[in-house]
């Protein structure tokens, strides 16, 4: 009896040991699979704050987003957005703000230019050859299109200065669109109201301009009457630079199902964002890498995998337990491949759509240019 009870353990030990190293193996061998991808693979995060934090004067390195991380992490390219929320519309405060908005885009521009292992990208072809370069590779954005105030050259006046997307708003409503989430707040000027419908009149100049230009239009922040109108008179695709299913956390700073489908349908993209109050499920699901995935496996099951992409809001209150800054975002590559993606499945998410769509909206421009 004793040598059947050995005999057993010793099984199970064995078992138990194989199961054990058979793991180790495994996760060694996803690992190894995830870095080689990262390698290959162009990696992109459309909304980062950290350039406004930077020039807020935070160092460099204490940011969620750096080179060094970047590196570390296998995140090849940044958006880094110029952000401002919204303020006071009269018109000496706007001409004001349109200086302010083009000192602070020269001086991160400047700051790019001043590190060797860093190069900005005014173009998708810059992103290809600057990760073969193997050099961190940033792009310059505008979140807040209250910036450009009621003077449409200011579009094309930060487009030279290396804006490739302008967020349409922030929260509350601009001389452009309305936004998701408006307070009231009369001293402010704000109202909990819409003001426009959707886009006013001067933000269809706006979405006009930018098409001309090949400058992508960003909709995370606006109200949901806003995206309807960019999508029926945008000529080129669109993007949600930092936003989540609304089907799972019911925000109205995430997309409806019917939003995302419309966006896809123009061949456009949403960037799943990492922010937790636009992941929540509000059942006590953790606030992980896990959930995130939820987030971008539904977008993917509604539009298709052609169709969302990476946005963190790093620095701007993005951030989840296993992804708070650009070096860890392997884990959301590792729990994709978890989940059965393919590699091809995966570059498209992390890169390869982002791509098209700026490649589409410098391509439309050129035709509008042409025509
Ligand atoms: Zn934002």
């Amino acid at each position: 009896m004793k040598n059947i009870v050995t005999s057993f353990s010793a099984a199970v030990c064995l078992t138990t040991a194989l199961v054990f190293f058979g793991g180790c193996n495994s996760e060694k061998a996803l690992a190894r699979r995830v870095d080689s991808l990262h390698r290959k693979m162009i990696t992109v995060d459309t909304h980062t704050d950290t350039a406004i934090q930077y020039l807020r004067g935070h160092s460099f390195d204490s940011l969620q987003v750096n080179f060094d991380k970047m590196a570390e992490g296998g995140l090849d390219a940044v958006f880094f957005a110029v952000y401002r929320g919204q303020g006071k519309r009269d018109d000496s405060t706007l001409v004001a703000l349109a200086n302010w908005t083009e000192d602070k885009l020269v001086r991160f521009g400047r700051f790019v230019d001043s590190v060797p292992e860093a190069e900005r990208a005014w173009h998708p072809a810059d992103v290809r050859r600057i990760k073969k370069e193997g050099k961190a590779c940033a792009i310059l954005a505008l979140e807040n299109g209250y910036m450009v105030g009621r003077d449409l050259a200011n579009v094309e006046r930060f487009y030279n200065l290396g804006a490739r997307y302008i967020t349409l708003s922030h929260n509350n409503n601009n001389d452009i669109c309305d936004a998701a989430v408006r307070e009231d707040n009369p001293k402010k000027g704000f109202s909990s109201e819409p003001e426009w419908h959707g886009l006013s009149p001067f933000g269809r100049q706006v979405v006009a301009e930018m098409n001309r230009l090949g400058m992508i239009v960003d909709i995370s922040h606006t109200s949901d009457e806003t995206v309807e109108d960019v999508l029926e008179i945008s000529a080129a695709p669109i993007i949600a630079s930092h936003s989540s299913a609304r089907a799972l956390c019911p925000h109205p700073r995430n997309l409806s199902d019917e939003l995302i489908r419309k966006i896809a349908a123009k061949g456009g993209v949403i960037q799943a964002t990492i922010y937790h109050g636009f992941v929540d499920k509000g059942d006590g699901t953790p606030l992980d890498v896990k959930l995130y995935c939820d987030h971008v496996e539904h977008i993917r099951d509604v539009a298709g995998v052609e169709h969302v992409g990476f946005g963190s809001d790093f620095d701007g209150g993005g951030g989840l337990e296993g992804i708070n800054s650009a070096a860890e975002v392997k884990n959301v590559t590792r729990e994709l491949m978890r989940r059965g993606w393919s590699d091809h499945d995966i570059e498209l998410f992390w890169g390869g759509n982002i791509l098209r769509v700026w490649e589409e909206v410098e391509a439309v421009a050129a035709k509008l240019a042409s025509n």
